[in-house]
């Protein structure tokens, strides 16, 4: 049977970046990928500026640190100074104003103490010329490349690139993912199921899991485990850039997904994988289209999707390093564990003084979507029988990383 990593590269071998488009710098652009390299309109800062609130002055006034000072305006954030200051004077000038000329140092206002309508007395060290002022186009340079492309969209690229004037950027954009649940005993959320039905959790546990790994969901129904009605559904997902099924790729008699994906044109690369929960894991291709059929059982599905799913939205998002992402740690307890295949065993990852920390969560199988709410990761533990012992290191997982506490 495949194992997990040959699988992985397979799936990546056939993801390709999609291709950049302009966006909006909204929302939904964070962590986005930048396509082009971009350029500043602009000096930054635009002039001299004060770093400080306090005294715009001449150092050489100043030789001693003390002295009396003649303040001749006030310069506040916004305005344009009106003087050049002369040997003796000052100006008062708050964080962010343009540095009037002839000034040369700024005298923090804590250092200082005004002693009538306008004068000032100074008491500080020698000024240092160039002091509390940022020099015109420190920070950059008109024409100069202040982004580069592969980039990934945080706070601060937003913060440059509205400053340099771009509010929309050429990026690789979010993967659109559709989502079709499989299964006559499937009905929806807001209905109470008869005997042999269950409401359709895997749905919203996809939807959230598209939408945490930056793609946008596309919610396409509940598919009957029929031929025609599958196909009909199944179809329309081949519309977006990634199909994600759940359910009807085992070996029972009405798992119909791979046969109808193969009437449709999908192209199978892999059905099965070594790896437990997960094993009966499809993936196809049509043109760019990526077609993943993960089996019906939530925690099969949820560690499918952040094993394979969601890498292959990084790649599509044009991400460097798409995952996933293992660490190894430290188990806390002993741990008897017997399995027939690598298992991705529902666990606590905590970061602790010495590193990271593992704990196995009870669980009871791949069913057993309650017992994993504890966890935030999942140990990958060998398989066969084994004693597992407290100490021993083994990789983990990581599926919540802003679900892991950190020891301070
Ligand atoms: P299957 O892979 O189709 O054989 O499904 C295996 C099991 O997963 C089913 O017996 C259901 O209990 C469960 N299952 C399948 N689809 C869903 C779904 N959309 N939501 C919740 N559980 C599901
Ligand atoms: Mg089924």
């Amino acid at each position: 049977m495949l194992p997990v990593t040959e699988a992985q590269a397979i799936v990546l071998e056939h993801t390709r970046p999609l291709p950049p488009r302009d966006v909006l710098l909204s929302a939904a652009a964070l962590g986005l990928v930048l396509a082009k390299d971009v350029a500043s309109d602009i000096d930054m800062p635009p002039f001299d500026k004060a770093l400080m609130d306090g005294y715009a002055v001449r150092a050489q006034d100043l030789q001693e640190g003390r002295g009396v000072l003649h303040v001749i305006e006030e310069i506040t954030a916004g305005q344009s100074p009106q003087l050049a200051l002369a040997a003796g004077q000052a100006a008062r000038i708050m964080t962010g104003a343009p540095i009037p000329q002839g000034a040369d140092a700024v005298i923090v206002v804590e250092r200082t103490r005004l002693l009538d309508g306008n004068r000032v007395q100074i008491d500080d060290k020698p000024p240092r010329p160039g002091q509390n002022i940022l020099g015109r186009a420190r920070e950059m340079r008109r024409g100069e490349t202040v982004l580069r492309a592969g980039a990934v969209l945080q706070p601060q690229h937003f913060g440059v690139l509205a400053t340099v004037g771009r509010g929309s950027v050429a990026v690789h954009p979010a993967p659109e993912v559709a989502i079709l649940p499989t299964g006559d005993e499937i009905v929806e959320v807001n209905e109470t199921p008869r005997p042999g039905q269950i409401r359709n959790g895997n749905s919203f546990l996809l939807l959230a899991q598209v939408a945490r790994a930056g793609g946008v969901p596309r919610q396409l129904g509940i598919a009957p485990d029929r031929l025609d009605a599958l196909r009909a559904l199944a179809a329309r997902g081949l519309d977006s850039d990634v199909l994600v099924l759940s359910g009807g790729v085992s070996a029972g008699k009405l798992d119909l997904v791979p046969g109808v994906l193969q009437e449709l044109g999908v192209k199978a690369h892999f059905h099965k994988v070594e790896m437990k929960p997960g094993k009966p894991l499809f993936f196809g291709t049509r043109d760019k289209t990526l077609v993943f059929g993960l089996p019906g059982n939530p925690v099969s599905s949820l560690v499918c999707f952040e094993l394979f799913v969601r890498p292959a939205l990084g790649k599509l998002k044009a991400l460097a390093d798409p995952g996933p992402h293992l660490v190894q740690a430290e188990l806390v307890e002993d741990f008897p564990h017997k399995t027939d295949r690598p298992t991705y065993h529902p666990a606590v990852l905590t970061s602790g003084q010495d590193g990271w920390q593992v704990r196995p969560v009870p669980w009871f199988g791949s069913s057993d979507l309650r017992g994993l709410l504890p966890a935030n990761a999942f140990v990958l533990l060998p398989a066969g029988e084994h004693q597992h012992r407290a100490g021993q290191r083994f990789p983990v997982l990581v599926a919540d990383m802003e679900a892991v506490s950190f020891a301070h």
